[in-house]
């Protein structure tokens, strides 16, 4: 059976719960090298998507995903706000008329990844929450190509994730906040990099439970 958007409450909400167990630990990576307010940021934005969430789940996907970026667009602030929303009007329009599968999908999720670097001007190895979109999306791309398990391909994108995040802490920030402490951002993990990859975690792990 096709993954509709009828799953989204509860993808939601499994999203909602691991920032909220994971937030103390996000802030004190986002204290060292930004400002502190990423975890804020991403709950405004997550509480907009509980109050949407009924709406969302009777769409298709990319006017789900259309919606998801005007909510996060309209209601997060930072920098991380208007990059998740492109990332998500991006998706809807890449994905539009398409007949939606795994490799459809992981063409339109690499076109809006792309999207995300344009809108921020950045790319890999800055520092940032591309460090962890950027490999997985690559990894989404050659599993489907190869057709690939799609249980083995999600277990497969949470570890790509989690060496992601581990990767920020040798790379100098380039971009964002952390920019401005030039060597001294060196050895932190970014607060972007990891909330991505815990969001991505949770996704996964109702995806799986649905195979
Ligand atoms: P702000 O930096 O405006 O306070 P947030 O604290 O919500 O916004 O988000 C900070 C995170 O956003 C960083 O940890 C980083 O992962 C990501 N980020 C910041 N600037 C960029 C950029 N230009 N491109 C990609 N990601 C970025
Ligand atoms: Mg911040």
């Amino acid at each position: 059976m096709p993954i509709t958007p009828a799953i989204f409450p509860e993808l939601i909400n499994a999203i909602e719960t691991v920032i909220k167990q994971n937030a103390d630990a996000v802030t004190e990576l986002d204290q060292a090298i930004g400002d502190g307010d990423h975890v804020f940021n991403l709950q405004r934005g997550l509480q907009a998507l509980q109050t949407a969430s009924t709406e969302i789940s009777q769409l298709d996907w990319p006017a789900a995903w259309q919606k998801i970026g005007m909510v996060l667009m309209a209601s997060v602030g930072g920098a991380s706000g208007s990059l998740y929303a492109t990332l998500f009007i991006s998706l809807s329009k890449n994905s539009l008329n398409k007949n939606l599968d795994c490799q459809t999908f992981a063409e339109s999720f690499a076109l809006a990844i792309d999207a995300v670097k344009q809108r921020g001007k950045s790319d890999v190895g800055e520092k940032t929450m591309l460090d962890v979109l950027v490999p997985v999306a690559e990894s989404l791309n050659s599993a489907a190509q190869a057709n690939q398990d799609l249980a083995m391909t999600l277990n497969q994108i949470c570890q790509v994730a989690e060496a992601g995040v581990e990767n920020t802490r040798n790379l100098l920030a380039t971009k964002g906040r952390a920019s401005f402490l030039g060597e001294r951002s060196l050895g932190h993990i970014d607060a972007g990099a990891k909330t991505a990859q815990l969001m991505i975690a949770a996704i996964v792990s109702v995806l799986s439970k649905q195979l």
